[in-house]
């Protein structure tokens, strides 16, 4: 039997960002990561865009490289198959046990497919990317379902090939925008370059203020950012196309034919032919094996942790894709499966861990006080903070909206005259203003649309 102060499950962000916090806070414990992946996940090239944002790539490498400086740290490559919480014992896949004291799960999460058909692919890690990247070198049509981050990227980077994109919504990417940035959007997936119109139309500038009411509102180990840009996602054909269903799902996976392997029947009773589909439709938190000790699920699959990120098992905490957050969330934050979050999550989970063993006071972290994400669609810098859907807000909130077509896209969200939430597109260096604003509830009902021009520098006002 092994034994380690601290043991965590999974090699991804959450995990590895634990395992650092904890060497940091307390280099003399013994830690012990148990990862079923041989490569571990490293955050590198932290880029700081305001105080709460933050831009940073995610390197795999191997688990001696990433630990090399941490002595504290042993990794073993196997895999939880039982938790008895009870004795504090982990049992893995080849028969060792590993005692500890305290023990973080961070296990992930692994893609929602919609059949098991052998023509579906789930994008999920390398590996999955890799079988990716084999069916489509020998694909002319695709189906893309789902309307998500991952499925938004694989329609804007694969090319040579046809492309079939379903989506449940009645725009598109609506996990991360609403109609109206859709729209901004819809040009880039033609795929060519912009025309002398659009160039025209790029100078003009527009500024909008609308309400939205109730009933009436619009919607808005894993890989890193820019996992694509490492992939060559070519398919057979010389030109792309991208045509869209909306408002529709898969209904059925029908076997193929002479002409298509695979066929793929929609609700809105379209059949359609082709190679490959590939399921972006969400994922489901990797935790199967800790549910038989009865530990608290969420209706979303994942393990309920407290402000603390303890699940309901004593001594046992959970981070990253693999829990639900379970306590009264900051009106400006709430939780999305992503990697800024899986590492928040890791580094705070080993403060908490620390604090109980030595009976410290501990505080929450401030990273849980507003959301934020950066991103890219469509080759564009794509910057969400707070609301930035008008989530949580009833449906019943005011829109500050100014437009440059192909240039940049700035939705700012605001109830009762103080700022929620924004999305920004493009470099609109207004990032930091927003999360002042949004941060400190100001009233700013007195600048009216003001807030957005461009020929007023606003930042003035509030330095
Ligand atoms: P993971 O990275 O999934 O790590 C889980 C770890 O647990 C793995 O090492 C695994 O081997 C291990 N494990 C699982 N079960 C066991 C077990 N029983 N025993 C031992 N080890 C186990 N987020 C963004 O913010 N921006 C993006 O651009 C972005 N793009 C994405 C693209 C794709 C294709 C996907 C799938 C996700 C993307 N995400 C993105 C989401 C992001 O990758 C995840 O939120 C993040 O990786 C979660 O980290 P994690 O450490 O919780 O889990």
């Amino acid at each position: 039997m092994k034994q380690a102060t601290f043991v965590i499950v999974g090699g991804g962000i959450a995990g590895v960002s634990c395992a650092e916090g904890i060497s940091f806070l307390a280099p003399d414990e013994s830690i012990i990561i148990i990862s079923a992946s041989p490569m571990v996940k490293k955050v590198t090239n932290i880029r700081n865009l305001t105080k709460m944002l933050s831009e940073f790539s995610v390197e795999e490498r191997s688990s001696n490289q990433v630990f090399e400086e941490f002595p504290n740290v042993i990794i073993l490559h196997d895999t939880v198959v039982g938790l008895d919480h009870e004795n504090c014992l982990l049992s893995l896949a080849s028969g060792e046990t590993v005692q500890y004291e305290r023990l973080c799960i961070c296990s992930g999460a692994y893609p929602k497919l919609i059949g098991n058909n052998p023509h579906i692919v789930g994008i999920r890690d390398t590996d999955s990317v890799q079988e990716f990247q084999k069916r489509l070198s020998k694909s002319k049509k695709v189906v893309i379902v789902g309307n998500g981050g991952i499925a938004t990227e694989l329609v804007h980077e694969t090319s040579g090939v046809e492309i079939v994109w379903v989506i449940k919504d009645k725009h598109i990417s609506a996990t991360f925008i609403d109609p109206g940035a859709a729209e901004f959007f819809q040009s880039r997936l033609k795929k060519g370059d912009t025309t002398e119109e659009e160039n025209e139309e790029r100078t003009t500038v527009k500024r909008i203020k609308y309400t939205v009411d109730e009933g009436k509102a619009s919607q808005g180990a894993a890989l890193g950012p820019d996992w694509h840009t490492k992939a060559n996602l070519q398919g057979l054909l010389e030109s792309s196309n991208v045509s869209l269903e909306y408002s529709c799902e898969v209904k059925n996976v029908l076997d193929g034919d002479a002409a298509w392997p695979v066929y793929v029947e929609l609700t809105n009773g379209k059949l359609v032919g082709c190679d490959m589909i590939v399921s972006a439709t969400g994922v489901v938190p990797n935790v199967d094996v800790f549910k038989g000790c009865g530990v608290a699920v969420s209706d979303d699959g994942g393990l309920k942790v407290n402000w603390k990120m303890q699940t309901s098992l004593e001594n046992v905490y959970a981070a990253g894709d693999a829990c639900s957050v379970g306590w009264d969330l900051a009106p400006q934050w709430f939780q999305m499966r992503l990697w800024t979050q899986a590492r928040h999550m890791g580094t705070y989970t080993a403060k908490s861990m620390v604090c109980d063993i030595r009976g410290e006071e501990l505080l929450q972290d401030f990273c849980f006080e507003l959301f934020t994400h950066s991103t890219k669609l469509f080759g564009m810098k794509v910057v969400l903070l707070g609301l930035f859907n008008g989530q949580t807000l009833d449906d019943s909130y005011e829109i500050l909206l100014r437009v440059t077509k192909g240039v940049e896209y700035v939705k700012v969200i605001l109830k009762d005259g103080r700022m929620q939430g924004a999305v920004l597109i493009g470099d609109t260096d207004l990032e930091e203003m927003c999360e002042n604003l949004i941060l400190n509830q100001l009233d700013l009902s007195s600048f009216g649309e003001d807030l957005l021009n461009p020929d007023i520098d606003i930042e003035d006002y509030f330095d």
